[in-house]
């Protein structure tokens, strides 16, 4: 019988905030199976006002906690002007859900850092079809490395009231079912639920609906506490690694054909 792919596990802090907060968290990821480590240094937020994350000054933080875990690094691009700088920091670069219909950073990440894996958020009110655009941008401008898609949750009327964006499993879906659809498509369970209770259900409920990994937002005492972003949906490290026994169980039954 052929193996089933091993799931990618992508954990970490929302935000870089200090070298021993990065550090421990990612440790801890390594230890309960992470695959990868997240972390952000640039950070998108609603308000002006909020944290923006520690950006060039914590990047180096990156390099750090790949020579420790030896796992590759994933972390968000903003700005077309940081392109090469981000890249020589990280394995992965994402691009969030608010710039998946950003053409110009697009184009540019393309065009300079042809090589590089891409992490494509789908946009919070993207079409497939406007996934696939967006993903024909990083093509036409030249870009040759693997691209992995993440459902991160839509926009929808349940906004606040119990999510903070609803997690569109169906999606993930029927992507997977699509013959011309060939990137793999990851979970976030983290920024749907907005809370750390619901979590590892929606990490499930993607597994189960066929996604090819998950990219969920951990974080443990005392930093979890004091948290500069996202604070209420951090799961801590042991959830972490029952979420990935079970998420590994699901994964096999999901792919039985
Ligand atoms: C993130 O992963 O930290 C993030 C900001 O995600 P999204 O773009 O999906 O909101
Ligand atoms: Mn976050």
């Amino acid at each position: 019988m052929p193996k089933t792919k091993p799931l990618i596990i992508i954990a970490g802090p929302c935000s870089i905030e200090s070298e021993k907060q990065f550090l421990t968290i990612a440790k801890a990821v390594k230890a309960a199976g992470a695959t990868h480590i997240r972390g952000g240094a640039f950070k998108p937020r609603t308000e002006p006002t909020a944290f923006q994350g520690h950006g060039h000054d914590v990047l180096h933080l990156l390099d750090k906690a790949n020579q420790l875990t030896k796992l590759p690094v994933v972390t968000e691009i903003l700005d077309t002007e940081d392109i090469e700088q981000v890249a020589q920091h990280t394995d992965i670069l994402q691009i969030g859900t608010r710039n998946m219909h950003n053409t110009a950073l697009l184009k540019k990440i393309a065009q300079r850092t042809p090589q590089k894996t891409i992490l494509l958020k789908r946009g919070f009110a993207a079409t497939k079809k406007e996934l696939l655009g967006a993903i024909g941008y990083l093509h036409h401008h030249g870009h040759k490395g693997q691209i992995i898609v993440c459902e991160r949750g839509i926009r929808t009327f349940a906004d606040g009231e119990y999510s903070r964006f609803t997690l569109d499993v169906n999606f993930i879906a029927a992507c997977k079912k699509d013959p011309k659809f060939h990137y793999p498509i990851i979970v976030d369970p983290s920024h749907p639920a907005g809370k750390a209770e619901l979590v590892e259900s929606l990490a499930y409920a993607g597994i189960a609906a066929g996604a090819d990994g998950i990219i969920i937002e951990v974080s443990m005492s005392p930093f979890i506490e004091v948290a500069k972003s996202d604070k209420d949906q951090q799961i801590t490290p042991a959830t972490l690694k029952r979420i990935i026994q079970n998420a590994n169980k699901i994964h096999k039954i999901a792919n039985k054909k």
